[in-house]
């Protein structure tokens, strides 16, 4: 059944080619039309709509593509509030605390962490989010690894490897012994269930050479790579992600002039996770530098239990205009076109015909909004697909 999205207030669409010309190609006075296959059929002003089967007004309100959430660690149990009332106490945070996580994932049954998954799938959709990507890394044995894997299969064909996420306890006297796993027998039971190899890459987990050699092994298996470096410290991460080939490095928050130009001059994404430094009380990712160097830049929530337990994008857009120098603009861009780009997708990302109808209604008069009214739940309606 096609569908017509009518008297659209201000419609973002990510297309270049029309409306206004900008990067956001904002129309206005706008209706957009899917076909029956869920896809976007046309676009353009609403006097000159084609007919449709089923019609949706949206009295004036304001359409953007659906938020692309490119990074997010959603297997787990468990629950951290009191790591993060000590850390705003003063604590400060290190890659250690994974392990508590860990040791609740792998104690819970997969009902448990099915329901807490789906929760969290259910919680960005309503936050206006409509395509994710879900990492493993809280299983750190072969069985765990596949099993987290196979849940996030469940809800999103956007699943990461991370069994490098940080090396467990049961392994801290014998690391090589530790990768060697990852890159063999748990890379085996995990490939058939992943679309990408991530690795941590930073102080407290894994180290250029182990980077290395895990991304490589899972790039064997036809995984694609992507990696968190430079969160913690200045490191090798940027460096390591680009000689690779890496759709995306994740974090980027200390980066010397070396690393923004490499970043520049590829094709790897800086994804910026703002609800880390927000919920670690850090120093934020500067935006800006990146921007201005000619970066590609995406935003996403990193949503997991330890250092950023949101699922809003529009938490993350807002905390971008505020804290990281990006336009009103630019933010929206990089949560949706952004995130595209670091998932390697084309039919995500923004609403041009041919691409997936995934959009957000924003009881808002223009997407502005999402950042000068923080906190506040702009999104009224969520279609994926149409629906
Ligand atoms: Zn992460």
């Amino acid at each position: 059944m096609s569908l017509v999205v009518t008297s659209i207030g201000q419609l973002v669409t990510n297309d270049p080619a029309v409306g206004d010309g900008s990067p956001l190609g904002v129309l206005t006075g706008a209706a957009l039309v899917v076909d029956d296959a869920g896809l976007v059929a046309w676009v353009g002003p609403a006097a000159q709509a084609p007919d449709a089967d089923a019609r949706l007004d949206v009295d004036g309100r304001t359409v953007v593509p659906g938020f692309v959430d490119s990074h997010a660690h959603l297997v787990f149990a468990g629950d951290r509030s009191e790591e993060f009332a000590a850390r705003m106490a003063g604590q400060a945070y290190g890659a250690g605390g994974i392990a508590s996580t860990v040791a609740a994932t792998r104690a819970a049954p997969d009902d448990v962490l099915r329901a807490n998954l789906r929760r969290l799938v259910g919680e960005m959709r309503a936050g206006g989010t409509t395509t994710v990507e879900c990492k493993s890394g809280y299983g750190l044995t072969v069985d765990d690894e596949a099993r987290s894997l196979r849940l996030a299969g469940e809800v999103t064909a956007e699943t990461t490897y991370l069994g490098a996420h940080v090396v467990p306890a049961e392994y801290r006297d014998d690391r090589d012994a530790y990768v060697d796993l990852v890159r063999g027998a748990m890379l085996d039971a995990c490939a058939p269930h992943a679309r990408w190899v991530d690795v941590f890459c930073d102080r407290g987990a894994f180290d250029a050479d182990e980077t290395r050699a895990i991304l490589h092994a899972g790039m064997e298996r036809g995984l694609l790579p992507r990696l968190h470096g430079n969160q913690l410290q200045h490191g090798p991460g940027v460096q390591v992600g680009v000689e690779v080939g890496a759709s995306s490095v994740d974090h980027c928050t200390h980066l010397d002039d070396a690393d923004v130009a490499a970043l520049a001059a590829s094709d790897t994404v800086a994804t910026l996770l703002p609800g880390a430094e927000f919920s670690t009380r850090s120093t934020y990712p500067d935006a800006r530098r990146l921007l201005d160097a000619g970066a590609t830049v995406a935003l996403a929530t990193d949503c997991n239990p330890g250092s950023s337990y949101t699922s809003s994008m529009a938490l993350c857009v807002a905390l971008a205009v505020r804290e990281m120098r990006m336009t009103p603009a630019e933010a929206l861009w990089s949560a949706t076109a952004g995130g595209a780009a670091a998932l390697r997708r084309h039919d995500v990302g923004a609403l041009r015909p041919g691409g997936r109808a995934d959009l957000a209604v924003l009881d808002a008069p223009s997407y502005v909004h999402l950042a000068y009214r923080p906190g506040v739940p702009l999104v009224q309606r969520t279609l994926t697909a149409g629906a």
